[in-house]
């Protein structure tokens, strides 16, 4: 403001003064007790949980029961179909398809929500190590009674534990599209599911990419 401004120039050099003292003390006050002038950033994954990479089971129970995946995973544009979509989808061949646990855990939430106009039951459950799968039921469908029924589909609740292979729910199919999204969250990250299964578990999963798809883009 106008009426400082004869101080500006000394009340600038004072703060200025000030800050290098403030820098200093919290340089020095880091480095003596803290030791946190040593730490540096870590890309995201570096700290990914080794404990529950390679040991995921497929999403699906059966594989009889599973459709070609229309598109896979991608963490931005540049992939085929030319959006992100961070996780996998499942599509049954048939009017229904039972889904499993992937991994030992406990379970996180089971909700019923309308998405974009459509119902859909969102799983989530806690494997360990900072790590949650994701499984959405998407009925891609308006109608509530279905969404419902989705929700009596699903075969845990929040606060259950479950094993691996253990039955997560039923995907019941209504509107076209219906499908199972499995993604994972790893500490609000999106990895790619890959390298997450075991050996049998990814080629059962690559062997529903369509021709010329990859898993991950
Ligand atoms: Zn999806």
């Amino acid at each position: 403001m106008l009426q400082y401004r004869p101080w500006g120039f000394r009340k600038r050099a004072l703060e200025h003064s000030s800050m290098w003292f403030l820098c200093a003390f919290m340089v020095l006050f880091c480095t003596q007790l803290t030791g946190c002038s040593n730490s540096s950033p870590t890309a995201p994954g570096d700290n990914a949980p080794v404990s529950v990479v390679g040991t995921f089971l497929t999403p699906f129970s059966t594989i009889e029961r599973m459709e070609p995946m229309e598109y896979s995973y991608s963490s931005g544009a540049d992939c085929p179909w030319g959006f992100m979509h961070q996780g996998l989808d499942f599509y049954p061949s048939g009017s229904q398809a039972p889904f499993q646990a992937v991994a030992s855990g406990a379970v996180l939430n089971v909700e019923l929500r309308l998405y974009q106009g459509e119902w859909l039951v969102e799983v989530s459950v806690d494997v360990g190590a900072g790590t949650e799968t994701e499984y959405f039921f998407e009925t891609f469908s308006a109608d509530q009674a279905l969404g419902q029924a989705q929700l009596d589909a699903v075969s845990v609740r929040t606060g259950d534990t479950v094993s691996a292979g253990e039955r997560i729910g039923t995907l019941l199919v209504g509107g076209d599209g219906s499908h199972v999204h499995f993604g994972i969250n790893l500490s609000g990250e999106a990895p790619c599911p890959d390298r997450y299964f075991t050996d049998d578990a990814l080629a059962a999963v690559r062997s529903l990419l369509e021709p010329g798809l990859q898993l991950c883009y």
